[in-house]
């Protein structure tokens, strides 16, 4: 165990587990990383200069910006409604918001208004073949064709790495596991949904194969199979994303948001678990899609809706079938993410600071 990464244990909350056997092994290694990571905090003194990047992560309604150490620590956020700086179309990009907290995290580590902090920018969406721009966002769309890496580079003149959000988050999370198997999957659940993959140690850029959501997600069959906004039919994010839960908690008397379902599903009350089998139905039907499209032994689920609606995973993991293969094996383990919200800035931060980034 390397202690560069001590850290993003925080907020570790454990894990979602079918086998009893990996049940035993994972509770006990939860165990450890908390123990691990207490002791980790006692030392709060900052790491020299040099070793600092800033990961900004902009998504569909907040855009979050971090200065992160060389191991993962955030030393210092910044969010602010996407909208502050993005309005409705290429005309109404203000710049100056987002700029000015960039160049505050930047002053907290370095004296010189010019110093190189490196900088790691994820976007939603598909890239352009040069990695460089979006060229197509389903949530964003004022971000299509706007030059935001090197607009934030001429200003910073600092390097600026850009990739995708969900490879940033799939990159933070895959750091952040204790022991990094070969072939890694990330299924983040939030407003949408989105999958990224790290295949011997490398990120597999899954944004650029091809426009829309990737294969594995597509759960829904032709005839029934419900539009997505990415314009394919029956991906996962028309079934479970955070939107269509909402939908389906509102028609049932749940409520808007997914808090009074969680709470009615505590409750045992029976609309809102019958209400649950649909959506765990698709889900399941994806963890078993991914896991046979990268042949990944891990699969770690993340995102808002996750963390709000943990019923769903739940659901989802009892539907699932039992794992296949010789006798004693263990099936893919599904374990949750660990670092929140600040997955997207960390993995860019930490893209941002190696010289050859790993795709
Ligand atoms: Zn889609």
């Amino acid at each position: 165990m390397r202690p560069a990464f001590l850290f993003l244990f925080d907020g570790a909350t454990g894990f979602f587990v079918r086998d009893d056997e990996w049940n035993h092994q994972f509770t006990w290694y939860a165990g450890v990383r908390r123990a691990i990571s207490n002791l980790a905090n006692r030392n709060n003194t900052m790491p020299p200069d040099g070793t600092f990047a800033i990961g900004i992560d902009v998504g569909g309604s907040r855009t979050r910006a971090a200065l992160v150490g060389h191991d993962g620590r955030v030393w210092k956020r910044r969010a602010a409604p996407t909208q502050s700086w993005l309005g409705e179309g290429a005309s109404h990009v203000e710049l100056s918001p987002l700029l000015q907290s960039i160049d505050e995290l930047r002053r907290t580590v370095a004296a010189k208004p010019d110093a190189d902090v490196p900088i790691g920018l994820a976007l939603p969406g598909v890239l352009d073949r040069a990695g460089r721009i979006v060229a197509r966002s389903v949530n964003l769309a004022a971000l299509e064709g706007l030059p935001l890496g090197d607009t934030i580079q001429q200003h910073t003149r600092s390097c600026v790495t850009v990739m995708t959000d969900i490879d940033a988050a799939t990159w933070g999370e895959y750091l952040a596991m204790d022991i990094r198997p070969d072939r890694f999957v990330h299924l983040r659940i939030g407003t949408g949904i989105g999958c990224g993959a790290v295949v011997d140690g490398r990120i597999v850029r899954l944004a650029r194969s091809a426009p829309g959501h990737v294969d594995a997600l597509i759960v829904g069959k032709i005839p029934d199979a419900k539009v997505c906004a990415c314009g394919r039919c029956g991906c996962l994010e028309v079934y479970a994303s955070g939107r269509a839960l909402s939908r389906v908690s509102d028609s049932c008397g749940l409520g808007e948001g997914l808090d009074g379902w969680q709470r009615a599903i505590e409750n045992r009350e029976s609309a809102a678990m019958q209400a649950m089998e649909g959506p765990a139905k698709w889900l399941a039907a994806a963890i078993d899609n991914l896991v046979l499209q990268f042949e990944s032994p891990v699969v770690c689920i993340g995102g808002g809706v996750a963390a709000h609606l943990p019923a769903l995973i739940d659901a989802a993991l009892r539907r699932r079938e039992p794992a296949s293969g010789a006798e004693g094996s263990c099936g893919p383990v599904v374990v949750q993410a660990s670092l929140g919200d600040d997955a997207g800035v960390i993995g860019a931060a930490l893209l941002a600071l190696r010289r050859n980034p790993p795709w």
